[in-house]
C-alpha cells in the first residue's frame, strides 16, 4: 500500500504532510527513499541546529545508551547538573527543571509565575502575552498563545491570559498592574512570522515586570541556542529576564526541554509541587551537553557571518522583485521573507520542494527559514538562485 493511504489509516490526521518520504540525513542534507537529495532549510524547526547525523553529538549520544538512559529524577542526575550550569554560564545564574518539549517548559514556567504570584496576593494570577505569540499546543499553552487558529473548538480554556499587541507600548502599560504574575514573550516571533520586539518595549516590559513585582519570561523555544546569533534570543536586548524556557535545538533531535530561572524564584519552590518522568535523563541530557559545548563564541561567529550573506542576497532579490517580496527579516539564521499577497506562500514553498529544497511557512504569508549552523555560502547561493528562477517563472505566468 501507498504511504500516504497507510498514513490515512493508522495516524490521527493531524498534520498536511508534504509529498517526501524521508529516510536519512547528513548535516544540511536528507535523503528520501529513493536516495534523492534535499537541502533542508528548516532543521527539523529549529531542532536539528547541528545538522543531521551530527558526528560528535552522535558519538556522544551513543556512549551514553551504552551506561544508562533513564533512572528517574527520584535519584541524584550529574548530567543534569552539569547541563543546568552550562546552560547557566551562557546566561545567567539561576535554576533549571527538565522536561520534554517546548509547551511543558512553558507549562512548568506558568505553573511557577502562578505559584509565585498566588504566594505575593491574592489575585496576582495574570499573566501578559502577546498577540499573534505561539507557545505551545497543550490548553495552558494555547490559552497563553495569541492566536485564534489554535483556540477555536477547544474550550473552555484556561482564564486569566491578557494579550497586548506586540511592540505597543501604551497597551503594555495600561494592561500591566499588581495582579500580573508574569509576562511572557518571544525575542523574535517564530510562528507569528518573523517578527522582533522593539527594544522600547522590551524595556519598558523588563521595567513593568519589576515595578509591579512581577516574573519576565523569554520563550526560548525557538529563538535559543544560537539561532539568532546570540545564544538565546533575549540577548538581542538589553535586558536580563527572571527566566526562560528551551526546548527546540538543545537535543539536536533528542527530545528535551527546559525552564530556567532565577535562584530567588527557584528557590522559592518545594519538593512535590511539579515533575517529569522522563525529564532530564541521561540520554537528553548528555544530546543537550554536547550541543552546549558546540555553541560556543567560534559558533556564533559563523552564524553571523551567513547571516550577512542571506541578508545581502535576499536584499538583493527583494530589490529584484519588489512586485513580490515585501520584506526580509534576517536575524541569525532565523529567516523571514514577507511575500506579497498574490504569491501564496504554500505555493512558493511546493516550488522549493519541486527543487529539493525545504522551506517552511510562518505568520499569514511568510516564507520561513531556519537552516541547520553547518551550511555555507555554497548553499546561500544555490538558495538564492532557485528563488530567481521561481520569481522570475512566476512573473511570466
Ligand atoms: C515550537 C514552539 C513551542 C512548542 O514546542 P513543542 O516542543 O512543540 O511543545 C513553544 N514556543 C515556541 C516559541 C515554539 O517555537
Amino acid at each position: 500500500m501507498e504511504i500516504k493511504e497507510l498514513d490515512k489509516e493508522w495516524l490521527i490526521p493531524f498534520y498536511d504532510r508534504f509529498n517526501i518520504i524521508i529516510t536519512k540525513g547528513k548535516k544540511h542534507f536528507v535523503f528520501d527513499k529513493d536516495g534523492e537529495k534535499y537541502l533542508d532549510l528548516v532543521s527539523g524547526i529549529a531542532v536539528v541546529n547541528f545538522g543531521h547525523a551530527n558526528r560528535e553529538i552522535n558519538k556522544a549520544i551513543k556512549k551514553q545508551i551504552d551506561k544508562i538512559i533513564h533512572a528517574s529524577n527520584l535519584y541524584y542526575n550529574k548530567l543534569q547538573i552539569k547541563l543546568a550550569k552550562k546552560i547557566c554560564e551562557k546566561s545567567f545564574k539561576a535554576k533549571v527543571f527538565f522536561c520534554n518539549s517546548g509547551a511543558e517548559a512553558n507549562e512548568a514556567a506558568i505553573k511557577v509565575s502562578r505559584l509565585y504570584g498566588n504566594a505575593k496576593k491574592q489575585g496576582k494570577n495574570k499573566i501578559i502575552a502577546l498577540y499573534n505569540s505561539f507557545h505551545g499546543r497543550t490548553i495552558a499553552t494555547i490559552s497563553m498563545t495569541g492566536q485564534e487558529k489554535y483556540k477555536k473548538g477547544f474550550e473552555p480554556l484556561l482564564e486569566n491570559f491578557v494579550f497586548v499587541e506586540a511592540n505597543n507600548v501604551k497597551e503594555l502599560k495600561e494592561k500591566f498592574d499588581e495582579n500580573i504574575c508574569a509576562i511572557f514573550l518571544e525575542a523574535i516571533q517564530g510562528e507569528g512570522g518573523i517578527n522582533k520586539l522593539s527594544p522600547e518595549f522590551v524595556k519598558e516590559a523588563r521595567d513593568l515586570s519589576t515595578k509591579y513585582d512581577a516574573l519576565m519570561i523569554f520563550d526560548e523555544v525557538q529563538t535559543g541556542i544560537g539561532r539568532t546569533g546570540k545564544y538565546f534570543g533575549y540577548q538581542n536586548f538589553d535586558v536580563e529576564p527572571d527566566g526562560f524556557t528551551l526546548a527546540k535545538g538543545l537535543g539536536n533531535g533528542i527530545p528535551i526541554g527546559a525552564f530556567v530561572v532565577k535562584d530567588k524564584i527557584a528557590d522559592l519552590m518545594k519538593a512535590g509541587l511539579h515533575a517529569s518522568t522522563f525529564g532530564g535523563n541521561f540520554l537528553a541530557c548528555a544530546a543537550g551537553l554536547k550541543v552546549l559545548e558546540l555553541l560556543d563564541e567560534k559558533m556564533l561567529e559563523k552564524i553571523n557571518k551567513l547571516s550577512e550573506i542571506f541578508k545581502s542576497e535576499l536584499e538583493k532579490l527583494k530589490e529584484e522583485f519588489p512586485d513580490f517580496i515585501k520584506e526580509v527579516r534576517v536575524y541569525g539564521l532565523m529567516i523571514g521573507i514577507d511575500l506579497k499577497e498574490k504569491l501564496e506562500v504554500k505555493n512558493i514553498i511546493n516550488e522549493f520542494l519541486n527543487n529539493k529544497i525545504l522551506t517552511l511557512r510562518a505568520g499569514t504569508n511568510v516564507l520561513r527559514l531556519l537552516p541547520p549552523f553547518t551550511i555555507t555560502g555554497k548553499e546561500i547561493e544555490h538558495f538564492c538562485k532557485v528563488f530567481r528562477k521561481i520569481l522570475k517563472n512566476w512573473r511570466s505566468k
